[in-house]
């Protein structure tokens, strides 16, 4: 079976200023390592569809769903949080991003693909239940998570987070959520600040001192995540997959290397592999140094290939 690569042009019209590292570039940077690499062909290329209302609010607050709606502008940039912005492409690109994500929950379950790679932006792991946050809208994987367990009546999904920053809006969204077990490896201290002592039955913290390399990073996965996973079981694994705990990413301050990626994906497939017949679903989130970027996520989408 395949692995299905979602995306689509729009979430590149997502724009929020020259300086601001959240850059429609990322995404072609993404995609012309995957064309180099000559793997694109074997991917299940797959458009996004966009998320409709009723999923969105099945995750946040209809509220807050209807204000993102309300306040899209037609023209110019207008600010949700100091980092956040919307422009008129904004509202489209981000129900694109949550609505790839659902797709690829259905298409895994029904097993037309055994993984998928949801390339998209904006991000989403930074989203809470009513606000956005740290260039983040909708909370992506949070609506496709909450689609396979309303739809697909799952009762155990892991969402697995190894991008720099803490996922707060994840952990917010399934805090008191017994069917999801959220772990998140980021660096402490760091932006958004989350407490590492703030652990809770389904939320694993592993905070990562910067300088953290790649030895280390393995060893928190083996030690504190894999014995969690094994036993949890889950159905269905989703990965928030943010690359900027890369060394050359200029946001933070871990030094993982392109291969670490590799390894990282092919550890969660094993477990999908005993426990859930392989399915895992991986969402982009950060990752802003534009070459490394397209090399880490390489690495990632080639072992979701098994090639
Ligand atoms: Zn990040």
């Amino acid at each position: 079976m395949t692995t299905a690569y979602i995306t689509h042009d729009l979430c590149e019209k997502h724009d929020m200023g020259e300086d601001h590292p959240e850059a429609p570039q990322r995404l072609g940077s993404i995609q012309n390592r995957l064309i180099s690499g000559q793997v694109l062909d074997f991917l299940r290329w797959t458009d996004a569809l966009p998320a409709t209302r009723e999923q969105l609010v099945a995750t946040h607050d209809p509220v807050y769903v209807d204000s993102i709606f309300e306040r899209a502008p037609l023209r110019d940039r207008i600010e949700l949080d100091d980092e956040t912005l919307m422009m008129p492409h904004t509202l489209e690109a981000a129900l694109l991003a949550a609505g790839s994500v659902v797709q690829a929950v259905d298409m895994v379950m029904a097993k037309s693909v055994k993984n998928a790679f949801c390339c998209v932006r904006p991000p989403g792991h930074h989203a809470e239940y009513d606000r956005a946050m740290g260039f983040c809208l909708f909370n992506n994987i949070a609506v496709g998570t909450r689609h396979a367990i309303n739809q697909y009546g799952l009762k155990r999904i892991a969402i697995v987070d190894f991008d720099v920053h803490h996922g707060n809006g994840t952990e917010n969204i399934f805090r008191e959520e017994p069917k999801v077990l959220y772990a998140s490896s980021y660096q402490h201290p760091y932006y958004p600040f989350a407490d590492p002592g703030a652990s809770h039955d389904n939320i694993i913290h592993m905070p990562l001192a910067a300088g953290t390399g790649s030895q280390e990073f393995r060893e928190i996965y083996i030690e504190q995540l894999l014995p969690q996973l094994e036993k949890f079981k889950p159905q269905l694994i989703m990965v928030s997959a943010g690359f900027d705990a890369h060394r050359q990413d200029p946001m933070a301050q871990i030094r993982l290397q392109d291969n670490d990626y590799g390894w990282v994906t092919e550890v969660l497939m094993d477990i999908a592999d005993r426990h859930c017949d392989g399915r895992l679903i991986s969402v982009l989130e950060g990752g802003y140094e534009l070459d490394a970027l397209g090399r880490a996520a390489f690495a990632h989408v080639k072992t979701l290939m098994r090639l």
